[in-house]
């Protein structure tokens, strides 16, 4: 298995408004080097400890992505260095990480996670409650963190149609809200759905950013 020739076969295929995020999680800095080595420098993880450990470890050029779930209380190891958190799932956990963007002086990009599978277990918000907080003024106070989009995963399932209409709708929400609250604000237009399994489809549906792990390091060992 090589992980360079994984990450240029799918880059060669990518429209070129795609972006690739390597889920980079539970896997050892030397993979993560054989493709930064290569010139591929844009990676993601869902555990605070193990990005903020791969921050400090491994070259500081990288773009680390925060992927998954995120609890309000471990915002401020990621705040100095994450380049885009894409799971905000509360408005509480923007607050947080507004307070310790601002504690680092910088701004932190998000991503707003929609649910949008059957299964109950995901995080995320509906349309509904993303608009409420738009809408807010409370949201309008916070000058550092820029929203520029939505994140979303599809139900975990072989039906095609099933993952398509939920990507679908996910992007029929990220266009209502450009129209109705962000036209002038150019960077409001990322939609990141697309893992390994359904990524072609995320594509199709109008991914903007898709976050591949399994398809370029190899299946995870699922002990956790
Ligand atoms: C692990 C993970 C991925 C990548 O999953 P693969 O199926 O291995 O591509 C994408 N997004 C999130 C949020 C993840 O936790």
């Amino acid at each position: 298995m090589s992980v360079k020739k994984n990450i240029d076969e799918i880059l060669n295929n990518l429209p070129e408004q795609v972006k690739l995020v390597a889920v980079s999680k539970t896997k050892p800095n030397e993979l993560i080097l054989e493709a930064y080595n290569n010139g591929y420098k844009v990676f993601g993880e869902n555990k605070v400890q193990e990005i903020s450990r791969k921050y400090e470890e491994l070259p500081k050029d990288i773009e680390w992505h925060m992927i998954g779930h995120l609890q309000s209380n471990k915002v401020k190891y990621i705040a100095p260095f994450v380049s885009l958190i894409h799971a905000v799932d509360s408005f509480k956990l923007l607050k947080t990480i507004n307070n310790e963007a601002l504690k680092n002086n910088r701004t932190i990009n998000f991503l707003f996670q929609m649910h949008i599978a059957k299964e109950e277990s995901k995080f995320g918000f509906s349309f509904e409650e993303i608009e409420k907080i738009i809408q807010s003024s409370e949201f309008k106070e916070l000058k550092n963190v820029n929203l520029i989009g939505f994140m979303g995963m599809a139900t975990n399932t072989d039906n095609g149609k099933t993952i398509k209409d939920e990507f679908k709708y996910i992007n029929d929400c990220l266009k209502t809200t450009k129209q109705k609250y962000f036209k002038d604000k150019d960077d409001f237009k990322e939609l990141s759905i697309g893992m390994s399994g359904d990524y072609k489809i995320a594509i199709e549906q109008g991914s903007t950013i898709i976050r591949l792990g399994s398809i370029i390091f190899g299946e995870r060992n699922h002990v956790k």
